[in-house]
């Protein structure tokens, strides 16, 4: 049987190790594990990617550490608004919702855009509206409450600064994400955020902008980002490193190492992403101080690293 890989991520960031305590550390490396488990357990049992990281992705949604779906940080109108895409690599089919409230998981809804709505994109009220045609778990406000969200948002309401969710000054986590290759040899890629604390109204980042965010093709790789969106989006980061690989013949690493640390830096690009190629080889890089990040392969065995 041909090989099959996953990797995850959970956000990056400035993390400073003494910020971190034993209990919190294990906190969020056994998120990161439960979503490898579970997309691990899609791979072996000879499931496509697509299923692999929309089942990874829809465990970090869950689980409240993370900035996606339940967790998500509060916006400059003290609401939650969240973005996700997902695509694959054999088509290229993708499916993504933008400023999306009380969707438990966003990720699901954006794969239901790509196979029932006829689009790529849905925002804000129209994806909400299609949420119920496609009768997906809703919650109401209280269920993506989180105290430490709240008080984020307090520290940074009123004035004209966003911030990364991780890099604030105390508790560190973001955005989600989860690439795979499958035993077949397909691709996929899938993110999901609440975005940046304070975010304007409606803003958009890159996770739901295929080819900023995420990208599938399986002609070269899958990738997942997290970081700073406006640079993501204006480097066109995910497909750069599909570009690269496609024109210029470089490796992924190659690829990854180009995106990550040349090109977003000069574009106050902080962050970081995952990625697979065909061969199912998987890059995990970062330009910041950590990643919440994991992967597991064929022989099971699940990793997980926050710093370099
Ligand atoms: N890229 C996300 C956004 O800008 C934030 C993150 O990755 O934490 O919405």
């Amino acid at each position: 049987m041909s090989t099959f890989a996953l990797a995850v991520h959970g956000g990056a960031g400035t993390i400073p190790r003494e910020d971190m305590t034993p209990a919190r550390e294990k906190a969020y490396r056994q998120g990161l594990e439960d979503a490898l488990r579970r997309g691990h357990a899609v791979l072996k049992d000879g499931g496509s990617a697509l299923n692999a990281v929309e089942a990874a992705v829809r465990v970090l949604e869950d689980c409240p550490h993370f900035n996606a779906g339940r967790g998500s940080v509060f916006n400059a109108d003290g609401q939650h608004e969240m973005d996700a895409a997902i695509m694959r690599g054999n088509d290229l089919g993708a499916g993504a919702v933008a400023g999306v409230n009380n969707v438990k998981n966003p990720v699901g809804l954006a794969r239901l855009v790509m196979e029932h709505s006829g689009h790529v994109l849905i925002s804000g009220m129209g994806a909400f509206e299609f949420a119920h045609q496609q009768r997906v778990p809703l919650e109401d406000d209280q269920y993506f409450f989180d105290q430490f969200r709240y008080d984020q948002w307090q520290r940074t309401k009123g004035t004209d600064t966003y911030q990364l969710d991780h890099s604030d000054g105390e508790r560190k986590f973001g955005t989600v994400g989860a690439v795979a290759r499958d035993a077949n040899g397909d691709l996929a890629a899938a993110t999901s955020t609440g975005g940046m604390t304070n975010k304007r109204f409606q803003r958009i980042g890159d996770s739901p902008i295929i080819g900023a965010g995420t990208y599938a093709n399986n002609a070269t790789c899958a990738v997942s980002c997290t970081g700073h969106g406006e640079s993501f989006l204006r480097a066109v980061a995910a497909h750069d490193v599909h570009c690269l690989m496609l024109y210029k013949g470089l490796s992924l690493e190659e690829a990854v190492r180009t995106v990550v640390h040349d090109k977003l830096p000069p574009l106050d690009g902080d962050g970081g992403l995952i990625a697979v190629d065909r061969e199912g080889r998987l890059v995990l890089d970062f330009n910041c101080s950590g990643m919440y990040r994991g992967h597991v392969g064929a022989d099971g065995v699940f990793h997980t690293a926050i710093w370099r």
